[in-house]
């Protein structure tokens, strides 16, 4: 079995989702299970209305109708019904709901139209059937950005596998959305359809996910803002993880976690060349001492945390930590001197919260115009030639730096800058340590 996962860009238009029954069609020797996100724009829709309230269910169905009147010169009355009362249902639903739990159930609309309109459409040609991801994954009730709870999870994908086996049709499963073991809507976190495919490979066993998506795989850099970016066919886990949790937003930082324990590869293809070379992530490669890949970014908030009495006594760094997890901030680096410790953040909506913590037992202060330009690569880090480089570089484009950081797995060296810096420097490392065409 494989898993294949099409993002917002492979399910955006009607000539998109034709692209993705023709790719699903050719692989049926294969035992797809295919995964998808909503259509394009349509979660950032649906956030919109939970933030400023806005109206949206007109755009919403006009945005969903214009793509099954293109695929349909008479759509199915089954799917049209399911449009109409799923959006109906679902707003009335959260209308009931309060916090990130509304919102959870809003977001998970755009998945549900989506898969209902790609199954409909494959069914045409070759059995297969929408599967709402509400009936696989159970999690915790963390809202927003759910963990997946193992047991109850790999039964109900063992009972899908089961019925695929049995019935042979293609399910075309929700990305991104979940429930707690109650039965209420949570999500993975945005992007996280891509979470949603590694989950299915390695509750399935499968022999491979696929994440389809509208470039060839993973670049040296991100393909839209530097020219020089070229394909990396074969990556590890690991550099994989790094280069995801680092900004690039190809992949969801928590796709390798189940593929590493499943022991399961990865691929990363482009749906509208699928016959175009491809990045497979894998458990090892012999490269060493080499930069695979820059990544960016531009917008971070940078921490100071100042409290020079109790500075590396006992538990001060954990308290720190547990400050910024119970506002489920996740903290990106951490740097910490005798009389400082300074994180980088994602923004986010609770950061005013766990800085108000913060400030009961140390003095704060926070930079929000920086950003990070990391390179990455199987132990880069231990390189003295390779840091010296760097160095200098920097040193001769006059870039102040916020702070420098070498991450302990050797992986990773990331600069925090201005964010005004991040794509200068970004490009110019690029060409000191990858170069362009080989
Ligand atoms: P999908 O909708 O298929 O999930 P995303 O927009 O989430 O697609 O991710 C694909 C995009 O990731 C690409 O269009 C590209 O601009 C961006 N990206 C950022 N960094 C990289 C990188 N290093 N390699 C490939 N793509 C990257
Ligand atoms: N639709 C969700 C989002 O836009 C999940 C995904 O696309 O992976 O975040
Ligand atoms: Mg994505």
């Amino acid at each position: 079995m494989i898993v294949m996962k099409f993002g917002g860009t492979s399910v955006g238009t009607a000539e998109s989702i034709r692209q993705v029954r023709e790719v699903v069609l050719s692989k049926l020797g294969e035992q797809p299970v295919v995964v998808v996100s909503a259509v394009s724009g349509v979660t950032n829709l649906l956030v919109e209305h939970v933030q400023t309230g806005r109206d949206v269910k007109q755009e919403l169905l006009q945005k969903h109708r214009e793509v099954i009147d293109e695929l349909w010169q008479t759509p199915p009355e089954e799917l049209l019904q399911y449009l109409a009362e799923t959006t109906e249902q679902t707003l009335a639903r959260a209308a009931e709901l309060e916090g990130a739990e509304k919102s959870d159930t809003i977001v998970s609309l755009g998945e549900q139209l989506s898969s209902k309109i790609v199954g409909s459409f494959i069914a045409e040609q070759h059995p297969a059937r929408q599967c709402v991801a509400t009936e696989l994954f159970v999690t915790n009730d963390a809202f927003g950005a759910a963990e997946i709870i193992d047991e109850p999870s790999r039964h109900n994908v063992r009972a899908l596998k089961n019925e695929v086996r049995k019935e042979n049709f293609v399910p075309v499963v929700t990305g991104f959305i979940a429930a707690t073991k109650d039965g209420r809507t949570t999500t993975l976190g945005r992007g996280g359809s891509d979470y949603s495919a590694a989950l299915l490979g390695y509750y399935l066993g499968a022999d491979e996910v696929q994440i389809w998506t509208d470039v060839d795989g993973m670049f040296t850099a991100d393909p839209r803002n530097n020219g020089e970016a070229r394909l990396i066919p074969e990556i590890t886990y690991e550099e994989a993880s790094e280069l995801a949790a680092f900004g690039a937003k190809v992949l969801h930082p928590k796709t390798m976690r189940p593929a590493v324990h499943g022991g399961i590869p990865i691929r990363i293809a482009n749906t509208f060349r699928p016959d175009a070379p491809t990045t497979r992530i894998v458990a090892e490669t012999f490269r060493q001492h080499e930069v695979i890949a820059v990544a960016t970014k531009t917008s971070v908030v940078m921490v100071n945390i100042y409290a020079a009495e109790m500075l590396l006594m006992k538990g001060f760094l954990a308290r720190i930590s547990s400050v910024f997890s119970e506002a489920n901030i996740s903290i990106d680096i951490v740097s910490a001197s005798e009389a400082s410790v300074s994180v980088t953040l994602d923004n986010h909506e609770q950061l005013e919260a766990a800085l108000t913590k913060l400030r009961e037992f140390s003095e704060v202060s926070v930079n929000e115009n920086v950003g990070v330009v990391s390179l990455i690569g199987q132990s880069i880090a231990r390189s003295p030639a390779l840091l010296g480089m760097v160095s200098k570089e920097l040193a001769d484009m006059g870039v102040e730096l916020e702070m420098v950081s070498v991450g302990a797995a050797g992986i990773n060296i990331s600069v925090v800058l201005a964010s005004g810096d991040v794509s200068g420097v970004a490009k110019r490392l690029h060409s000191l340590c990858i170069g362009g065409e080989k």
